[in-house]
């Protein structure tokens, strides 16, 4: 009996390349006609831009060993995320840095007398242990830049009010008080010069494992499985018979010109009366190639329907009850691991995932 993986996305790669290379045969299926689940990348046949199908994946990490994994796959460019935001009419740097701050409140303060300014003029030190999004912002940020950069992106970007969000959403972006404009802060980063479908098909790349796509998952597949791995929606697992968990999809407007459109890769806009959340150039993910043409991507988030693909699990306060009972349901599920972004419902960054996914391999090598 093999092992049946559903999803070719980071998790189903990691674990079935461990278990194949531990001498199991291994399925991986997935519904959709492309490895590599929502970090898809296609060359485009007219530009021959690499366009990050489903959005921008910037690979980050601080994990050693992830970092080793994907590096002995496939070549990384050295690739640095500089993201700026276009607000109430002015172009300012992110995360949050020297230069915003300096250039939002009009002033030349040194690193001091920002973070002095900052704490003592703007931050709202009363609020001791930030809960949402919101508190979060109040106390490091201040309603200022709160109001400028995050409300309006936040509430397009999620559909709700930041107050009903967690402060774990917020506490992604650094806040920084020099000059630095490295969007993470993590000590290898890059992006695979081949792109991340070419990558996970080289993790597939394995005499016991068959990938087999266009499939989706039925119980046929899991009776004759030795153990399934799932990576996709939890309570689509479970026919959402609960209810369903609110997940965010996104919509991209693509559009192509010459030259270069906005001379950077990301452009946040975080003003509420513009409609879309970012427009994405991705000729300038891959700055090692050069294009005369560009393709551009304005990205639009709603409420994932039934036939929509799901990207960001929500996770409202409110909605912990329904995933404590899908999280027991998927605990009490004999021969089934659920794993990923939407297999355990969590906002997981790819390093995190592959981490994730190295680990639940080995586990389950440990005790057969
Ligand atoms: N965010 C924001 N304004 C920005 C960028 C991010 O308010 O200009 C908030 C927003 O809620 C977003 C979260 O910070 O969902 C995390 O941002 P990140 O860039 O990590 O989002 P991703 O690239 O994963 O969509």
């Amino acid at each position: 009996m093999s092992i049946v993986i559903v999803g070719a996305g980071f998790s189903g790669a990691v674990i079935g390349r461990t278990l194949a290379e531990a001498g199991y045969t291994v399925s991986v299926l997935d519904s959709r006609d492309h490895l590599g689940g929502n970090c898809h990348t296609e060359r485009c046949s007219e530009t021959g831009v690499m366009v990050h199908t489903y959005g921008p994946h910037i690979f980050h990490t601080d994990n050693q060993r992830v970092w080793d994994y994907v590096t002995s796959f496939a070549e990384f460019m050295p690739y640095r995320n500089q993201v700026k935001s276009t607000v109430g009419g002015a172009v300012y740097s992110l995360p949050i840095n020297l230069h915003t701050i300096n250039q939002f409140f009009g002033k030349t303060f040194n690193p001091e007398e920002a973070r002095a300014f900052v704490e003592t003029t703007q931050a709202d030190t009363s609020i001791a242990d930030p809960q949402s999004f919101e508190e979060q912002a109040l106390r490091f940020v201040g309603p200022a830049l709160y109001e400028a950069f995050f409300k309006g992106y936040t509430e397009k970007q999620w559909g709700c009010a930041p107050s009903a969000l967690p402060a774990s959403i917020l506490k992604r972006l650094p806040l920084r008080f020099n000059y630095d404009d490295n969007y993470f802060a993590h000590r290898f980063q890059g992006i695979p010069k081949a792109g991340y479908t070419d990558l996970i098909a080289k993790i597939l790349d394995h005499p016991n494992i068959d990938v087999h796509l266009n499939t989706p998952y039925t119980a046929a597949h899991g009776a004759r499985a030795a153990h399934v791995f799932w990576s996709g929606p939890l309570d689509g697992y479970f026919g959402e018979k609960l209810g369903r968990l609110g997940y965010r999809t996104l919509d991209f407007e693509r559009f192509t010109s010459s030259g270069d459109w906005q001379g950077c890769a990301v452009m946040n806009y975080g003003d509420a009366d513009v409609p879309f959340t970012r427009i994405t150039e991705h000729k300038h993910f891959a700055p090692w190639e050069s294009h005369e043409s560009t393709v551009c991507y304005r990205e639009f988030s709603r409420a994932c329907g039934a036939d929509d693909i799901p990207y960001y699990p929500i996770r409202l306060v409110e909605e912990k009850a329904l995933l404590s009972q899908y999280e027991a349901l998927a605990q009490a599920e004999e021969g089934v691991t659920f794993v990923g972004r939407l297999g355990t419902y969590r906002y997981l960054d790819m390093d995190v995932t592959i981490a994730e996914a190295m680990d639940c391999a080995d586990e389950f090598l440990a005790v057969r």
